[in-house]
């Protein structure tokens, strides 16, 4: 299938295609693909930029890239409004720009919500599958919201979870979750009222809330566990505390992102319970078995998680080759 966009002509693709054009499985295999090319150097990821906007609590982000296979070439542009959620409207919203490799033409844009919330949890989905124990059938969610859905489905795909425990600072969101998403994918999920009791004998540790403060203690993790971390995406916030850095076996998506604005790492490491080799690797060096990944059952491991415009712009290229065959979204003159 031509990579190339007709000429003069955009596609324009909407959340609800895009849901139907990225299915979890398929997203899952996207990225698997994708981090171990990042991992190779088929990308070219600056780090993105980050602007706080007045007020102190949204964002306005950038994020661009080029890739050589799939050979894609844009960015994402992304506004982070965390108190989204209280009108039901997602938290990051925006666009994912693609230009054609060959020419530089603007190619299409993709809602950038869908594509965030799927790409992430394919994410973590490759990592576990990497690392979690075998038999692991035991999910601790720490957070309710967006990204939690779509991490519980994507780790359901990955292993076969027999029990999910979620915790949300709200009883009653951890509550109604547990009954929507059970419900939804056939799954035994419980609300439980703290964190600790979530992480309590769970396999699958995922933390994806907004919080800016440890919610995860490194006392309460037991040995096998697999624990990603994926919620804090800027140097000032962290979602575990220095002990969970310093018990796992520490992996990360992009290396270079980990050591700027990994808030969990930068901490750790700036009060000296870890230096830089505690990094042991990305998980692209673990997919394509270039670093170990898990020794043993015993293992505590750690997949730390900041996103990479490779997995935007990986996802979307694959959304604007189905688009183009089935003919979904719509087409502008440009
Ligand atoms: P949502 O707004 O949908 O959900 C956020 C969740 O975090 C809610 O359960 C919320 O609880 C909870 N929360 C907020 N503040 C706190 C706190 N202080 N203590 C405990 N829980 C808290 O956001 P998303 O699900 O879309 O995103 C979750 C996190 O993941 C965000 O931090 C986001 O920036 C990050 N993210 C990371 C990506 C990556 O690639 N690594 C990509 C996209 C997002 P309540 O409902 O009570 O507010």
């Amino acid at each position: 299938m031509s990579q190339h966009a007709p000429a003069g002509e955009i596609r324009v693709i909407g959340a609800s295609d895009v849901r139907r054009l990225l299915p979890m499985q398929d997203c899952i295999e996207v990225i698997d693909r994708v981090m171990r090319a990042v991992s190779r150097g088929g990308a070219l990821l600056p780090l993105r930029t980050v602007m706080p906007l007045p007020g102190g609590v949204n964002m306005f982000g950038v994020m661009p890239g080029y890739l050589d296979e799939p050979a894609a070439l844009g960015a994402k542009i992304v506004a982070v409004y965390p108190q989204n959620a209280a009108q039901g409207l997602s938290s990051h919203n925006g666009v994912i720009v693609l230009l054609d490799t060959v020419t530089g033409r603007l190619s299409a844009v993709i809602d950038a919500a869908e594509v965030t919330a799927i790409r992430t949890a394919a994410a973590t989905a490759v990592a576990t599958r990497a690392l979690a124990r075998a038999d692991a059938s035991t999910l601790a969610m720490l957070g309710a919201g967006e990204q939690a859905v779509s991490h519980l489905e994507a780790i359901s795909l990955v292993r076969p979870l027999r029990r999910v425990r979620v915790w949300a600072r709200s009883a009653d969101k951890a509550r109604q979750f547990a009954e929507r998403e059970g419900a939804r994918l056939r799954l035994n999920v419980e609300g439980v009222a703290s964190a600790r009791e979530a992480v309590a004998g769970a396999d699958i540790v995922c933390t994806v809330t907004a919080s800016r403060e440890p919610i995860l203690r490194g006392d309460w993790l037991a040995p096998g566990m697999h624990v990603n971390l994926v919620g804090a995406s800027v140097p000032s916030s962290r979602e575990a505390d220095d002990e969970v850095v310093r018990r796992g076996r520490y992996y990360v998506d992009f290396r270079a992102s980990a050591l700027a604005q990994a808030g969990e790492l930068l901490h750790a490491l700036k009060a000296g319970v870890v230096d830089e080799s505690h990094i042991l690797g990305e998980i692209g060096n673990v997919l394509s078995a270039e670093v170990p990944g898990r020794g043993s059952d015993l293992d505590i491991t750690l997949y730390k998680s900041l996103g990479i415009a490779a997995q935007d712009l990986a996802s979307a290229q694959f959304i604007l080759e189905r688009a183009r065959a089935e003919s979904v979204g719509t087409s502008v003159p440009f």
